[in-house]
């Protein structure tokens, strides 16, 4: 199946010169499909700076060989494009202005190809041609055959071939006659009617040739690859020039041709966009499985971090009442001590009160000898030093970098200090 019964855009289509943006006039195709006037393309040359010697296309090479082959077409056009007969192999090429417009120019050394736009040739040739025959048909009544030019011979039909309103009888002729059976036959009324000869086949139209304009061009000098016609062949410049039918010389580049287009299946381009798709779908399913790990991943860590925190929170808070209880402890054991001297002090400011009132001689000297008064500058010495110790112990905040170090986030721990 060809592409083209897919994919109806062509850039055949366009019919518009990429420079002057006029109507094709002999439209020329480069190699990536843009089509310029021939005149055009010659003038975009002639503006191209000098490119360096080792930039010359070496495609022109290879067409030299396609046109050994058979290529006679894209001869004439070459030497269409530069009639100082430059040879074919030292013709440079302009680069494609719209290609270069849209920064898709080629480097200096890639090939560049050229070749007649005939898509715009058959569009645009065709329609002036039939507007040109539908008014030649429309009075086909007074036209007379311009094939057996026989007086009173009527037209009925038109040979796209032979390029010729005929009678009736050539066309019987025409099926007789095996080099013109294939000739493609239209009917008078039916381009009055508006049949349009972009539809008639008129493949392989042989050219005039240029030596002799009554002649067509049916052979191919297989030396000059040019067609020529029979008068050609026994000329003084083609005489000693083998030379074949031009239809049997072209059919090698067709046959050719249609091998590599036959080629270009929409499968393997479909194949090709699967397989990029496939890509698309598996980078797709991977980014959904990472943002899912990371999300999985995330909440993990969140839960974690979340404990961890509680942790802290609750060993904080163990530590909060661990320091107080212990400092409670304290407190209490130092009002224990002092509440027991008080008892000693009161009992020894009690002794004295006894001593001084009811104490006998006796008991009294017992007392000094055994030491009352130093114990009572101890138990002074003891009331004082409960005075000047101050209460122990605080409970402070520090602050740490719990739980992201990096980050300096703020905590508080405690600190008992005695
Ligand atoms: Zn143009
Ligand atoms: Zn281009
Ligand atoms: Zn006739
Ligand atoms: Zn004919
Ligand atoms: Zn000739
Ligand atoms: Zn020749």
């Amino acid at each position: 199946m060809a592409l083209s019964k897919n994919n109806p855009y062509s850039l055949g289509d366009d019919l518009t010169c990429g420079i002057c943006e006029g109507k094709l006039r002999n439209g020329q195709f480069l190699k990536c499909f843009h089509s310029f006037c021939d005149q055009c393309l010659r003038q975009e040359k002639k503006r191209e700076p000098e490119r360096p010697k080792s930039a010359s296309f070496p495609g022109i090479g290879n067409s030299a060989i396609s046109v050994a082959q058979g290529v006679f077409r894209v001869a004439t056009n070459f030497f269409a494009l530069d009639p100082d007969g430059e040879e074919i192999r030292g013709l440079k090429l302009p680069a494609c202005p719209i290609c270069k417009r849209n920064g898709k120019a080629e480097t200096h050394d890639s090939r560049q190809y050229f070749f007649p736009n005939i898509f715009a040739e058959m569009k645009i040739g065709s329609v002036d041609f039939t507007d040109k025959l539908r008014g030649k048909a429309e009075s086909s009544d007074t036209l007379i055959c311009e094939s057996c030019q026989e007086n009173n011979c009527k037209v009925t039909s038109f040979c796209s071939d032979c390029k010729q309103f005929i009678c009736a009888t050539c066309v019987v002729a025409h099926k007789k006659l095996s080099v013109t059976r294939n000739h493609s036959i239209v009917s008078t009324n039916d381009i009055k009617n508006g049949k349009n000869l972009v539809d008639v086949d008129n493949a392989h139209t042989y050219s005039t040739c240029s030596s002799h304009p009554s002649s067509l061009s049916t052979k191919l000098c297989t030396i000059c690859q040019v067609a020529i016609c029979t008068d050609c062949v026994s000329s003084e410049e083609h005489r000693m020039h083998p030379s074949i039918d031009v239809k049997d010389g072209i059919k090698p580049f067709l046959d050719e041709a249609s091998t590599l287009v036959s080629r270009f299946t929409p499968s393997r381009f479909d194949k090709i966009v699967v397989a990029h798709l496939e890509h698309k779908k598996a980078i797709a399913d991977k980014a959904e499985e990472l943002r899912k790990q990371i999300i999985e991943d995330a909440d993990i860590a969140r839960a974690e971090l979340l404990q961890q925190l509680e942790d802290k929170k609750m060993s904080m808070l163990a530590k909060v009442s661990r320091v107080e209880s212990d400092s409670t402890k304290a407190t209490n054991e130092l009002i224990k001590s002092l509440e027991e001297l008080r008892i000693k002090a009161t009992t020894a400011e009690n002794y004295v009160d006894v001593l001084k009132r009811r104490g006998t001689v006796s008991n009294i000297l017992m007392a000094r000898r055994g030491g009352f008064v130093d114990l009572l500058k101890d138990l002074t010495a003891d009331i004082a030093n409960k005075e000047s110790s101050k209460t122990q112990g605080t409970l402070r905040l520090h602050t740490t970098s719990f739980p992201f170090p990096r980050y300096q986030l703020k905590w508080y721990s405690l600190q008992y200090s005695e």
